[in-house]
């Protein structure tokens, strides 16, 4: 089983490899919708996945 964040909602991965696996696993046949990217959560220290490119979290988000 995998813990879930209780601040994002998503899934808690102890590291980035871990979560890629996951999505690997999980989403490799989809086109799109899925989450490509991990980060590190600041609220929880774990890694999560997002569809949002890491880059633009640092920026704070602008969804275009
Ligand atoms: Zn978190």
């Amino acid at each position: 089983m995998t813990p879930i964040c209780p601040t994002s909602g998503k899934q808690q991965f102890a590291t980035t490899k871990a979560a890629k696996d996951s999505l690997l696993s999980k989403h490799n046949r989809r086109k799109h919708g899925g989450p490509k990217y991990t980060y590190r959560c600041p609220d929880c220290g774990s890694i999560h996945l997002t569809r949002v490119p890491p880059e633009r979290i640092r920026r704070g988000r602008r969804a275009s």
